[in-house]
């Protein structure tokens, strides 16, 4: 019942608040992502990208971050780095809630406030224009809110954005080795050189012991190095919307 009700719940948020546009299947946009984000991520998964001159894009949840009394799975010196390597800061909401639980509006722009809040005490150069649903949890109300602040929205459903793409439901493909072989991602890219559009990998931990929802560094590098054999273009997403020109509150 519960699990229906949550497709229910996806299914309305898909309808409402979109942002509309066309991506080309000329376009051959690659993006790499990673959500919450663990050390791993930003230490491994961001070095390989600073090896070959890329940039990817973290959506950091500032709760996750260390303090005094936890632990957490990033430090402040992790995003300052990052930053420094030209990739893009983006946000995952600060408490990594349940959207599929929150009926509060106010919560939900509360908490956004508080991530923003907590960023800018970081004092880069720079704000938060992008965003990932926790868990890949879309609701109505989520949309109605995040709409007003990020330029764009990454999900999780999986697929390529081209054709006809709500920039406030992307589709992604997961980076997640015990799901994604290489030999999945090979198929995935090989289906993406014939239809184009913009495709973003997201993944969690990049380490050698990696979770269910991550992966090692060998076969991030790996799947790096067949996107760039490939020839395709990798940017980030503020870049990738700099190219599409998608504008804030563009269209609803
Ligand atoms: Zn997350």
């Amino acid at each position: 019942m519960k699990k229906y009700l949550n497709k229910v719940r996806r299914k309305i948020a898909d309808i409402s608040y979109k942002c509309i546009g066309i991506i080309s299947s000329d376009k051959k946009l690659v993006t790499f992502t990673f959500d919450d984000v663990p050390k791993s991520a930003f230490e491994n998964g961001g070095g390989i990208l600073k090896k070959h001159n890329l940039s990817g894009t973290f959506y950091i949840a500032f709760s996750l971050m260390e303090n005094a009394n936890s632990e957490g799975l990033f430090t402040s010196r992790n995003i300052e780095d990052c930053f420094k390597s030209g990739n893009e800061l983006a946000c995952h909401t600060f408490s990594h809630f349940h959207f599929f639980k929150t009926k509060s509006g106010k919560f939900i722009s509360n908490d956004l406030a508080k991530n923003n809040s907590e960023f800018k005490k970081m004092n880069l150069d720079t704000t938060l224009h992008n965003f990932s649903y926790p868990f890949g949890e879309q609701t109505r109300l989520a949309k109605k809110y995040v709409l007003k602040q990020y330029t764009t929205c990454r999900g999780v459903d999986p697929g390529v954005n081209v054709g006809k793409v709500d920039f406030h439901n992307l589709k992604t493909i997961q980076l997640y080795e015990s799901k994604n072989s290489l030999q999945k991602i090979d198929k995935i890219l090989s289906d993406f050189k014939n239809k184009g559009g913009w495709l973003i990998f997201y993944t969690h931990d990049v380490q050698d012991v990696y979770s269910a929802h991550g992966c090692s560094p060998a076969y991030f590098e790996a799947v790096v190095g067949k996107v760039i054999k490939a020839d395709f273009e990798i940017k980030n997403v503020s870049q990738v919307t700099d190219i599409l020109e998608i504008r804030k509150n563009m269209l609803h």
